[in-house]
């Protein structure tokens, strides 16, 4: 069977293809997006949900962010839909003197790049959020930080795209991209074959599987993110709270090596949700593309959640998930046109930010594709265009 013809095709509906669409459907073009499963049926809805400038790597990756939170204040307006976008800030806490010497440094290079941090100390933090420990000896807090709905935002971009003309097929799987004389020319699907010049690819952990398709080499690599979802409570936890340690896993080297291939990691993040569930993160471990949970991590991350907040001790979990952050072997997403074949657009790899950069790499791809760009490191020259 052949679809109808696309200026564009997208693979993967998780909140960067769906991103991808709308700012391709926004600039014109007939947009397909190709989900195997549903809208968010992968990683970006199991996740959590920080749009947080203090744990973001310096450079270009915190300038993107910056960029991309400005987008989301005005987005659900545009999309037309709630988001659950709040304003609420963040907390990174410090309870022991190694955590206290690396939120020292973080705040000063932070600060560094404009970024108003404040260093509370702990009296101070307990007066902002008194659900925290008693003995706990500093904290950061960022009044920029926000959150949102991932789930939401995946939905709305689609929607919209749709309201402007795109064709979105779900429950379809990509098979095969058709590249002639280092061209694409089109690309196969268990639906059928859709005539296009442009596939981009957005497929998250399954990115390389897409590259190879197109006779490419793309190298992501799943990290596991497993979360504990409490019952709900009475308001306890305002905005996000992430403790030290799991800045210091996130932004780490990565301990994965060959002599330790399913290297772990974890610590706190934390954030009470509308219905007043409390999500408790995370791992970040290498397993695979296993997204299960695990009895060590589930204990792992409840002793933890009651050591920074001992008022929880009693609360109940009521499940655990994980998800599989797309991790590249240097930190950095990949967004970009590719020089062969033809027509090939990356957006893939953005490991635990993907939910704050999805605008930004959004208008990116849509930069590329028209042309402007070549990749996000010029993200700025479309970081403002309607
Ligand atoms: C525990 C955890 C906590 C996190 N917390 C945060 C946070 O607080 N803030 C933040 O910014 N980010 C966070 N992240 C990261 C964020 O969730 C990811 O970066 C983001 O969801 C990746 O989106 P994606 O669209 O690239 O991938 P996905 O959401 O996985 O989308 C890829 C899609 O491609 C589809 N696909 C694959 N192969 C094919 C094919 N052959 N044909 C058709 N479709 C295909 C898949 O079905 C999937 O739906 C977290 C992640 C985890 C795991």
């Amino acid at each position: 069977m052949k679809l109808p013809t696309a200026d564009a095709v997208v693979v993967g509906g998780g909140i960067i293809g769906t991103a991808a669409t709308y700012y391709l459907a926004k600039a014109g073009l007939r947009v397909a997006l190709v989900e195997r499963r549903g809208i968010a049926g992968e990683t970006s809805s199991a996740c959590t949900d920080g749009l947080l400038l203090q744990t973001k790597a310096p450079g270009v990756k915190l300038a993107m962010a910056r960029a991309s939170i400005r987008l989301y204040r005005q987005l659900g307006e545009e999309l037309g839909c709630d988001l659950e976008f709040r304003n609420e800030g963040a907390m990174i806490t410090a309870a022991t003197d190694a955590e206290l010497e690396y939120v020292r440094g973080l705040v000063e290079r932070l600060r560094g790049d404009g970024i108003p941090v404040e260093l509370l100390g702990g009296k101070a933090a307990r007066e902002l959020q008194p659900a925290l420990r008693s003995d706990l000896l500093a904290s950061t807090y960022c009044s920029l930080d926000c959150h949102l709905n991932p789930l939401r935002v995946s939905a709305g971009f689609a929607g919209a795209a749709k309201r402007l003309g795109a064709r979105v097929y779900v429950g379809t799987e990509v098979t095969g991209i058709d590249v002639q004389h280092g061209r694409v020319v089109g690309v196969l699907t268990s639906g059928g074959r859709l005539e296009t010049h442009t596939v981009v690819n957005a497929a998250g952990v399954r990115a390389p599987e897409i590259a190879r398709m197109a006779g490419q080499k793309l190298t992501v690599i799943p990290r596991r993110g497993q979360i504990l979802v409490t019952g709900a409570i009475r308001p306890m936890i305002r905005g996000r709270i992430i403790g030290a340690r799991y800045l210091m896993s996130k932004l780490g080297k990565a301990a994965r090596s060959e002599e330790n291939p399913r290297a772990y990691s974890s610590g706190m993040l934390l954030g009470q949700q509308a219905s007043g569930n409390v999500l408790v993160g995370a791992t970040r471990e290498y397993a695979g593309e296993d997204p299960s949970t695990s009895h060590d991590a589930i204990t792992d991350l409840a002793r933890q959640l009651v050591q920074l907040v001992p008022g929880l001790a009693d609360v109940q979990i009521i499940r655990a998930f994980a998800g599989l952050r797309p991790a590249t072997p240097d930190g950095a997403p990949v967004i970009e046109r590719c020089s062969e074949p033809e027509g090939l657009v990356v957006a893939a790899g953005h490991e635990g930010d993907g939910i704050c950069l999805a605008p930004i790499t959004g208008k990116v791809v849509a930069g590329t594709v028209g042309g402007r760009i070549d990749n996000y490191h010029q993200f700025e020259s479309v970081a403002d265009t309607r």
